[in-house]
């Protein structure tokens, strides 16, 4: 029986009420699949303040060092102590900092729209004839984002007449840098999604006008040597943006530098039509030692105070969540493709949470727990 050790990180908000239907759905795939979860719940967040006085405490981290990957719910109550410095507020002091400990270099966005869903998609059914499937892959720790120098400064402009006409501007710099390096590893990170996917890799970049995009296509067409069975076509960052909206239904994999796949990350995310829907990973190193390679899961949305302790909220974000640490964390694809398997039938048995449940279906609705009762009895 293989074993793997899971930091639980629910997290304020919603987040204790999904990730407990997370929980539920993994014990459940266990025996089928000869796997066995250790799970460490630990807090973080509102609740790490309120536990240990720091948003991430020494015990989560130290929690999520030990462990093989981070299930991960959500952190951030708006409302809460206004008071509280910024570099010691949840969103700030947890995520971002476990992104930066673990060196988690990959995001990954799947945007599925769900047979049943079509209601959701902001777009005319005309445009997504065969359905919206996306992986948005997108480089996290280079890029525009980080690039030496960022600064900004003053500048004088004197005009003709002298210091009478001495006018003072602010000059905003920031740089843009990638590596080979870096574009190597995400490509990889892409060129494999796509491999357990539809094998199409749409790259993009701004070669037309940038460096950063010149590079970026020859490292990976050069990566993509390595990969004949995926197809690679490229495409400029502004073609993207469009072709999402015009014809979604053409793109398997988008592969993006750091504020590229923000932005279409983003975009593409609008057409499934809930966050409520929409799992993330974000991948750092394969461990030599355990082939393990280790990554924080969690849903794309945040802790949606709104609907917090109502039993409303969806977990198939969650749960999806945990469908894709079993894949990109555990290489258990059969597992992952199970949990999978049992959303879509739910969905396709008419069974919704009220984010995405139409006029015509309010019969149908069901709440947090009972989505994840339906999903496991949906395992078989
Ligand atoms: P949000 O994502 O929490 O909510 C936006 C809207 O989406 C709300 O109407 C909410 O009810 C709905 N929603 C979100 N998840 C849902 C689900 N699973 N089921 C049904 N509906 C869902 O964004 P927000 O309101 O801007 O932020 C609330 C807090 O969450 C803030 O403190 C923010 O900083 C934090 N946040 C955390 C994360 C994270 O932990 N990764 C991400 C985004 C926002």
């Amino acid at each position: 029986m293989k074993k793997y050790r899971v930091a639980v990180l629910a997290g304020d908000g919603i987040g204790p009420e999904v990730m407990r239907e997370g929980l539920k759905v993994l014990r459940a795939v266990q025996s089928r699949f000869g796997i066995n979860f250790e799970f460490h719940e630990v807090p973080v967040g509102w609740a790490g303040i309120d536990a240990a006085g720091k948003a991430l405490p020494d015990k989560t981290l130290k929690e999520c060092e030990e462990a093989d990957a981070i299930l991960f719910g959500s952190v951030g109550l708006p409302g809460r102590d206004p008071t509280l410095p910024k570099n010691e507020r949840p969103e700030r002091a947890s995520l971002l900092y476990l992104r930066k400990h673990f060196e988690l270099f990959a995001n990954l966005r799947p945007v599925r729209l769900y047979p049943g869903l079509n209601h959701s998609c902001p777009l005319k059914e005309s445009r997504f004839g065969s359905g919206i499937d996306i992986m948005v892959v997108r480089e996290l720790t280079g890029g525009l984002y980080f690039g030496q120098p960022k600064k900004t400064e003053e500048y004088v402009v004197v005009d003709e007449e002298g210091s009478e006409g001495r006018r003072v501007f602010l000059r905003a710099t920031d740089t843009m840098v990638i590596t080979t390096e870096e574009i190597e590893r995400i490509a990889h990170v892409g060129f494999e999604a796509a491999r357990l996917r539809r094998k199409k890799l749409s790259s993009v970049d701004k070669a037309n006008v940038l460096e950063n995009g010149v590079l970026w296509r020859d490292v990976v067409t050069t990566v993509g040597k390595e990969y004949p069975d995926v197809q690679l076509e490229h495409v400029f960052v502004d073609n993207a943006a469009m072709q999402l909206m015009l014809n979604p239904s053409q793109y398997d994999v988008l592969l993006c530098e750091n504020m590229f796949g923000d932005i279409l990350s983003d975009e593409a995310a609008a057409l499934a039509g809930s966050l409520g829907m929409l799992p993330s990973a974000s991948l750092g190193e394969t461990s030599e030692l355990s082939g393990i390679r280790f990554g924080l899961y969690e849903p794309a949305g945040g802790s949606a105070p709104d609907i917090a302790g109502k039993n409303l909220a969806n977990p198939i974000a969650q749960i999806l969540s945990a469908a894709l640490m079993l894949r990109y964390s555990f290489k258990e694809e059969a597992a992952a493709c199970a949990i999978e398997a049992a959303v879509e039938k739910v969905i396709a048995q008419g069974w919704r949470t009220g984010d995405i449940a139409s006029a015509s279906e309010e019969g149908n609705r069901i709440g947090t727990t009972q989505m994840g009762d339906m999903i496991v009895a949906a395992l078989g």
